[in-house]
């Protein structure tokens, strides 16, 4: 489903930040990926967004090179592949209602797809509730749950997680990882970069360990394997 060949992302400064490298995730896996700070893996999801171009390599997903995607097909690629990240990135004048509607209306969903969906989406991160309520008035772990309805709102065979529990006490963080796990039992292949160690360890899923540009560990059942 996911595949990286060869691929090399060196900025514009001259720093290496990905060197030759190789990844096959395939379809309903959970793979985390770990690493020190700096060791890529920020590039590693920028490069899977089409947010940046490899130097060299080819990167592709379902079969499609994405490295050579015209500019025509990238909104079919995003749609694909439901991101969240640390800081939710709500629009903060939207309830939580219209920021997972938003996401429907992008694509040129029908109202009526928009009615019957965003209320099942809410309702399966526990926030049906809440509809009316702007992001200001919510608790973090709330907030990541509209960020992760607003994620797979368009049923994405993908969903990318940058550190998605960063924010978040202990508690609220495995919370959101069991709503995680739900959405990857459902099939959906999920990505995490993370350095939540007790998370990692225990969840015991794919581990990919970068540092300094090159994969050094991927483990079926992995650890987190550093101090911090
Ligand atoms: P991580 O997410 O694991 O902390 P990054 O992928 O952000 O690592 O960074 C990998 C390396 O690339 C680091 O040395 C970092 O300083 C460098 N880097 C990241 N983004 C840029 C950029 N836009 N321009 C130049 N260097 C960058
Ligand atoms: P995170 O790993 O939390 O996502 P970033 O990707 O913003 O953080 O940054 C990771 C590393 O890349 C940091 O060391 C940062 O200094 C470096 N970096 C990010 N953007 C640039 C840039 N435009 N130029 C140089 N270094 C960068």
């Amino acid at each position: 489903m996911i595949k990286f060949l060869n691929v090399t992302k060196e900025y514009r400064e001259g720093t290496l930040a990905l060197s030759n490298i190789n990844i096959h995730i395939e379809k309903g896996d959970f793979a985390f990926i770990v690493g020190p700070s700096g060791a890529g893996k920020s590039t590693f999801i920028k490069l899977l967004l089409k947010e940046i171009e490899p130097t060299k390599g080819k990167i592709t997903i379902h079969g499609m090179d994405i490295t050579r995607l015209s500019t025509r097909k990238i909104p079919a690629l995003r749609r694909k592949i439901g991101v969240v990240f640390q800081d939710f990135r709500l629009l903060p004048n939207k309830t939580v209602y219209e920021n997972v509607a938003f996401a429907m209306e992008i694509i040129e969903a029908t109202p009526k797809e928009i009615r019957r969906q965003v209320p099942t989406m809410l309702a399966m991160v526990g926030l049906s509730g809440k509809a009316k309520m702007y992001p200001h008035e919510l608790s973090g772990g709330e907030q990541q749950r509209v960020s992760i309805a607003r994620a797979i709102v368009n049923n994405p065979s993908v969903l990318i997680a940058d550190e998605p529990t960063g924010n978040l006490d202990p508690d609220t963080a495995w919370e959101i990882m069991k709503l995680l796990k739900q959405i990857n039992r459902r099939g959906t292949t999920i990505v995490m970069a993370t350095h939540a160690k007790e998370i990692v360890d225990v969840m015991q899923q794919r581990v990919i360990a970068i540092e300094g540009g090159k994969i050094v560990r991927d483990d079926k059942k992995g650890v987190y394997g550093y101090e911090d």
